[in-house]
């Protein structure tokens, strides 16, 4: 029998390995680039992170999230870090549950599953795009520009449309489309949020700890805590990715409420610049030693504070209101970057035309699709490359077997 996988990143090369496990079964992974998991190679800001320790069905989203659950019940994260381990690659675990290759590199990932799937029943095809596919009386041909083949079997492993520069792209989308399925609403999420501040500019590549508390339109709408970085365009880092899956979407004012020192009560702190009037030092250095230089002068003037005051000048409202600027500092949140910027795509084929059991469609018997073209987003912290390692090996391993 031939399986034929539609893409060459981390789920397609999950899949291919676990449809490969049987021996009578041919593999052909298509890939339209000219390697196999390049998107992958730039995960985790080129670390990987590969999968995460509490990875459970409530970390992901989309119509029915509940769809995710049987690929990561049969191969949940313990036994994909022994599969990784049989591949070759060592992992460590961050306190946050977060695991990354004990080489720190991504390519390491990318690495053991290229040599993996040197084996010989699959067979690669690299810079292969494939435009259409078409279901025959037994199996299905696949089309490429120059070349058209068949096979028994067919997986969608195409990815989403995030990250577009790394491949990402509407290729798998419509591919399902043309056999039948649905896609729901697709938007970016993991993304970087734009701001109308126009502050944030010169804040460009500082990165902070912090609470923040969304608003939209007044009610409080999520709380996360965890790094932010300030962008030419807004702020990003783990603590607006977690929110970015929701805020900005449709109408209203979304409102981000940063706390920068979320460990220390309002009163600590001003006690804390109350002690620093004892000094000789102008007002932009107030919080030396406390923020991120960048960001304490940001502060500080925002609380009205000229930069040429000496610190034992100011009077107590005036600490008080610098205080309560590091502990509730207003940002106005606009809309997500696009889908170039984000790492992944929230919405896709529709999960109720597939059997959660296999991966198999509903509509298309032999259709398999896996990974991030369906309807599943998981949260930020390796929960997405958990989705695509269960929901390939799941595919291929129903897709393989006669
Ligand atoms: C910058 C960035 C960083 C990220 N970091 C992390 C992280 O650290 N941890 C985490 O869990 N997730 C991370 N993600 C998300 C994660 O990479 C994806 O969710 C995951 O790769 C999805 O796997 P996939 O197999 O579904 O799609 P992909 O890995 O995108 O693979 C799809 C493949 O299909 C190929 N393809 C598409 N159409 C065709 C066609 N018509 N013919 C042939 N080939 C085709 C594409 O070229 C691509 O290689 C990140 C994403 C980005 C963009």
């Amino acid at each position: 029998m031939t399986v034929g996988i539609i893409g060459g990143g981390a789920s397609g090369m999950a899949a291919a390995l676990a449809a490969a496990q049987y021996p009578n079964t041919q593999v052909i992974l298509l890939e339209r680039q000219s390697r196999v998991g390049r998107k992958l190679g730039a995960t985790g800001n080129g670390r990987c992170n590969l999968t995460n320790l509490h990875a459970g069905e409530t970390s992901y989203h989309g119509e029915s999230p509940a769809f995710a659950s049987p690929a990561l019940e049969r191969y949940p994260v313990e036994e994909t870090l022994n599969w990784f381990r049989a591949l070759g690659l060592l992992t460590v675990a961050e306190d946050s549950g977060r695991v990354y290759p004990y080489s720190d590199q991504a390519n390491s990932v990318v690495d053991v599953l290229r040599f993996a799937l040197e084996k010989p029943n699959i067979q690669q095809k690299l810079g292969f795009e494939v435009e259409k596919i078409k279901k025959l009386p037994e199996g299905f041909q696949i089309l490429g520009r120059e070349e058209s083949l068949v096979v028994d079997r067919l997986i969608i492993a195409c990815g989403g449309l995030a990250g577009t520069k790394l491949g990402g792209s509407m290729s798998g989308y419509q591919l399902l489309r043309s056999m039948g399925h649905h896609c729901t609403r697709l938007r970016p999420t993991l993304v970087q949020l734009k701001t109308s501040w126009a502050g944030v500019t010169g804040l460009k590549g500082v990165r902070a700890n912090c609470r923040a508390a969304i608003y939209h339109d007044g009610v409080l709408h999520r709380e996360s805590t965890g790094e932010i970085q300030f962008t030419e365009f807004g702020l990003s880092g783990p603590v607006m990715f977690e929110i970015s899956r929701d805020a900005c979407q449709g109408s209203g004012d979304w409102i981000a409420d940063l706390d920068f020192l979320p460990q220390w009560e309002e009163k600590e702190l001003l006690q804390e610049l109350l002690r620093r009037q004892g000094t000789a030092l102008p007002a932009s250095e107030l919080f030396t030693g406390i923020l991120h230089n960048r960001l304490g002068r940001v502060l500080t003037q925002a609380a009205g504070i000229s930069s040429q005051r000496l610190i034992s000048e100011l009077s107590r409202e005036q600490l008080q209101e610098a205080a309560a600027q590091v502990k509730g500092f207003e940002v106005c949140l606009t809309e997500p970057l696009g889908m170039d910027a984000a790492q992944v795509t929230a919405g896709g084929i529709c999960t109720s035309e597939f059997d959660e059991n296999t991966m198999e469609s509903r509509h298309v018997p032999g259709l398999f699709a896996c990974g991030e073209v369906l309807d599943i987003d998981g949260d930020c912290g390796g929960y997405n490359l958990q989705w695509a390692w269960s929901s390939g090996r799941l595919a291929g391993a129903c897709a393989g077997k006669e």
